[in-house]
């Protein structure tokens, strides 16, 4: 959420000292033959990071306390801080910290939260921008009064505003996207608070999934392309108002006992009072481009987003891998814990019996993304391990959910051999990863994709698999629709962005010899 981009130049600002930073980021190892050397969180957990979650409740008399237990749900979405505000109607109190929900929120701080109101947050961040002072909610004090904002998504046009903010005298805490929307409004001359929003969220571009805050309102609104998601569920209430809840991910309404009403639209503005819940298109015209990698490995399979349970998508994508690849196999194996839906779906439609071939460690989690830890040459297993008497002499079909820089497939597809598999057919259960995400994922740049720089072809024998096939864009398509008829982005596979602003630097073709 922290990197600005700039069509054309690559620019950062580092969170711990404020700099600009314009020089080009490192270049890949020159040759795919080399581990990657680099000290970046993904060599740590070579998956893709989703940035964030967000979760809102309105009208509840322990409210932070049940945005504490939605972010709990929200936590696979973002493990490095995390935040809740809350409001009683005169005050707006604001606590964040480093670490997982459940370590930063005891009794004693959520005693600190009073108020029938409250906003949490959820992040993950790069290492080097990880500092307390990114984390979310961010609160402000500005002429339209206290405003607390908490987003997740990346916007993509922030140069030109926030120059042309600080001219007009804003001066910014921080180095988040968040902050910009914040201070759009509060510099914004309409005559509404609501309007001011609209207002602001009109000027920006790019992803984002926002709730914000007053001392007596609860917002939220998504982007006018919808790239991340972002749902409203209410909790009925015998005696009184109902409960309005807003969720990232509707996983999140089950802890809480509410009940999913709907998605918030792309380019919907809702506001909740006293007076119940109301709505406005602030924008309307962008086909809609709903991140199509929630689908495959993001959101949990327990929520339904862009209108589908991701659950029923992947067992799709594992069915629609087995038509369009199938291979005969012994078994179907799951890398776990992204795999195993679409590993089931694959095997009840290859009619080849599925088994947990691969255990994971759910307990390294954490080791991996601290920037000074000193065991990460055990890599990939410290997190897995084959189960040998299962995997020896058998016919593997491994089912992941993408290659990234194609190191972790490499030694995956080895320790599989080496517990004595006799072949290893590895299916990805979405196209090639061939360009680099700026709406919300932190993807490493193009020319560290290995599927932008080589062949399926080439890509197996550096993988060292019998056989290697990704499932068709198509495909993909066909299994995240179902009933709904969602427009979803598809950049990272196509590298067709549906935004004009990117960071041109990284999208720039390879320097790594293929
Ligand atoms: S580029 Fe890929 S990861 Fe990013 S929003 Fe689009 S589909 Fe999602």
């Amino acid at each position: 959420m922290t990197r600005l981009l700039y069509q054309g130049v690559a620019g950062e600002i580092d969170a711990s000292n404020q700099a600009m930073n314009l020089g080009a980021p490192g270049l890949a190892s020159e040759t795919w033959e080399s581990e990657p050397t680099s000290q970046s969180s993904l060599d740590q957990d070579p998956k893709l990071r989703e940035e964030c979650g967000v979760m809102a409740i309105y009208g509840h008399p322990d409210a932070a306390r049940q945005v504490y237990l939605g972010l709990y749900a929200l936590q696979h979405r973002g493990q490095e801080s995390a935040g809740i505000a809350s409001a009683d109607g005169q005050h707006l109190a604001n606590i964040k910290g480093m670490g997982l929900v459940s370590e930063i929120f005891t009794d004693d701080v959520l005693a600190k939260l009073p108020g029938s109101m409250s906003i949490g947050h959820t992040r993950y961040s790069t290492t080097g921008d990880s500092a307390l002072l990114n984390a979310q909610p961010i609160r402000v004090d500005s002429v339209k009064g206290l405003i607390a904002i908490a987003h997740n998504g990346n916007l993509v046009n922030l140069g030109n505003i926030r120059a042309r903010l600080e001219r007009d005298g804003a001066y910014f805490q921080t180095t988040s996207d968040s902050e910009i929307i914040v201070q759009l409004i509060a510099h914004s001359q309409a005559g509404t608070l609501v309007d001011a929003i609209a207002d602001s969220l009109s000027q920006v571009e790019g992803a984002f999934s926002i709730v914000m805050m007053t001392r007596d309102r609860i917002f939220a609104a998504r982007d006018p392309r919808g790239f991340r998601p972002l749902s409203m569920g209410r909790i009925k209430n015998a005696d009184g108002p109902d409960t309005i809840v807003f969720a990232s991910e509707s996983c999140a309404f089950d802890l809480l006992r509410a009940k999913f009403e709907r998605d918030v639209l792309p380019g919907e503005l809702v506001m909740v009072t006293e007076d119940g819940v109301t709505s406005r298109q602030y924008a309307s015209g962008a086909p809609q481009s709903s991140c199509v990698f929630e689908h495959v490995y993001f959101a949990r399979p327990d929520s339904r987003i862009f209108g589908r349970w991701v659950q029923e998508s992947r067992d799709q994508m594992g069915r629609q891998l087995a038509r369009e690849s199938g291979v005969p196999a012994d078994f179907v194996v799951p890398v776990p814990d992204s795999g195993v839906t679409a590993a089931l779906g694959y095997a009840e439609e290859a009619g080849i019996p599925f088994r947990f071939g691969l255990i994971r460690n759910h307990y390294v989690g954490r080791t991996f993304i601290e920037p000074e830890q000193r065991v990460r040459d055990f890599g990939v297993r410290l997190k897995l391990n084959p189960v040998h008497n299962l995997l020896e002499g058998k016919r593997v079909v491994l089912i992941d959910d993408s290659i990234i820089r194609g190191t972790t497939s490499r030694k995956i597809v080895r320790m599989v051999r080496g517990a004595g598999a006799k072949e290893v057919h590895l299916r990805i259960s979405c196209p090639p990863t061939v360009s680099p995400c700026f709406y919300g994922v932190d993807t490493p740049s193009k020319r560290d994709l290995i599927a932008a720089n080589k062949s399926i072809e080439e890509i197996r024998q550096y993988i060292e698999a019998d056989s290697l096939a990704y499932l068709s864009l198509d495909g993909l398509l066909k299994c995240c629709q179902g009933e709904t008829h969602t427009g979803y982005c598809t950049a990272c596979y196509t590298g067709i962005y549906p935004t004009q602003w990117v960071d041109a630097d990284e999208i720039l073709p390879t320097s790594v010899s293929v």
